[in-house]
C-alpha cells in the first residue's frame, strides 16, 4: 500500500486527486495538506511541516500555487519523501536545485501536464519540428488560471527548440510589432513564439502550428474534465518509488 498525503487537497485539482487515491485498492489517503482546508473526512494539516510531523507518508502530491509548491517541497524532499508536482511556474533551475536537496532514493517527480493526449501532442510536435521552419504555440486556459504561458506551452516550446537543433524560425518576430500592440507576436521562449488565451468557456487547450512552403500543419488537444490528469497522476504515484533524483515528464513513465 502506497501512503500518500495530498497538498492543496482543497483547491479543484487537489480535490480531484483525493477522490481518485481514495479510489484505489493499492494507495492510502494518510492526510491533506491546505491552509484553506474546508472540512474533511480525514486529517487536513495546514502545512507540509504539520503533516510531517502528524503522520507517515510516502508519497507526496502537490497540486498548489506557483508563489507556495517550492517550500512545500523544500520540506518535504529532505524528509526523503517522494513527491509528484502537477503545480505549474517551477523553473528548471528551481528543480534541480530542489532535487539536490532529496536524500539518495528519493524522487521529485514533475510533470507539467499529467493527460496522456497532451504528452503524445509534445511527442508529435518534436516528430514534426525538423522538417517544418515554423513553429508557433497557442493555448486556451481558463480565466482563473494564475500563470501565463502555461507549463505545458513552455515545454512544448522548449521540445521544439530542442528538435530544430539551433535553427531559427524565418517568421517575422517581435520587431514588426505596432506601436501599441507590443506582444502581438507572443512571447518568445527559447525562440518561439507562444500566445495565451484565458476566458471563461475553456478549460484548457493548446495547438501547435508548423509552417512550411505550402502547407500548415496543426496538432490540437483539448482537455474538457479534470478527469483526464487522474490516469497520469495515479501513475506518477505508482513510479516514484522506483525512481530517484529529479524526473521532468509523464513521457518518462509511458511506454
Ligand atoms: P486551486 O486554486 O483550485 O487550488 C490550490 C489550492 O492550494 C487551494 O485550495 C489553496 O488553499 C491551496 N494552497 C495554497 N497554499 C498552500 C500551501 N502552502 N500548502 C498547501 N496548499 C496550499 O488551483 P487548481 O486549479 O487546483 O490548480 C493548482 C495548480 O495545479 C496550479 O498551479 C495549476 O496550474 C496546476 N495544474 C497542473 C496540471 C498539470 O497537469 N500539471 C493540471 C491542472 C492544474
Amino acid at each position: 500500500m502506497i501512503k500518500v498525503a495530498v497538498s492543496g487537497c482543497a483547491g479543484r485539482m487537489g480535490q480531484t486527486v483525493v477522490g481518485t487515491v481514495r479510489a484505489a485498492d493499492d494507495l492510502e489517503l494518510v492526510c491533506g495538506i491546505d491552509p484553506h482546508g474546508a472540512e474533511a473526512d480525514f486529517p487536513v494539516y495546514s502545512t507540509v511541516a504539520e503533516a510531517l510531523a502528524g503522520e507517515a507518508f510516502d508519497v507526496l502530491v502537490d497540486f498548489t500555487q506557483p508563489a507556495v509548491v517550492a517550500d512545500n517541497l523544500r520540506v518535504a524532499l529532505p524528509a526523503g519523501v517522494d513527491c509528484v508536482v502537477g503545480t505549474t511556474g517551477l523553473s528548471t533551475e528551481t528543480l534541480e536545485e530542489l532535487a539536490a536537496l532529496a536524500p539518495a532514493g528519493t524522487c521529485l517527480f514533475y510533470a507539467p501536464n499529467f493527460t496522456t493526449g497532451a504528452v503524445l501532442m509534445m511527442q508529435f510536435a518534436k516528430a514534426a519540428a525538423p522538417y517544418f521552419p515554423e513553429a508557433e504555440v497557442i493555448e486556451f486556459h481558463h480565466a482563473r488560471k494564475l500563470d501565463a504561458p502555461s507549463g505545458t506551452a513552455v515545454r512544448t516550446a522548449q521540445i521544439i527548440a530542442e528538435a530544430r537543433d539551433g535553427r531559427a524560425s524565418e517568421a517575422p518576430g517581435k520587431e514588426t510589432e505596432i506601436e501599441g500592440g507590443e506582444g502581438a507576436r507572443g512571447a518568445l521562449v527559447d525562440g518561439v513564439p507562444v500566445h495565451a488565451v484565458r476566458s471563461a468557456g475553456y478549460m484548457a487547450s493548446q495547438e501547435v502550428i508548423f509552417g512550411s512552403l505550402g502547407q500548415v500543419l496543426t496538432i490540437r488537444h483539448d482537455s474538457t474534465d479534470r478527469a483526464c490528469y487522474m490516469p497520469g497522476v495515479l501513475l506518477g504515484i505508482r513510479s516514484v518509488g522506483e525512481r530517484e533524483g529529479l524526473v521532468v515528464g509523464l513521457e518518462n513513465f509511458m511506454s
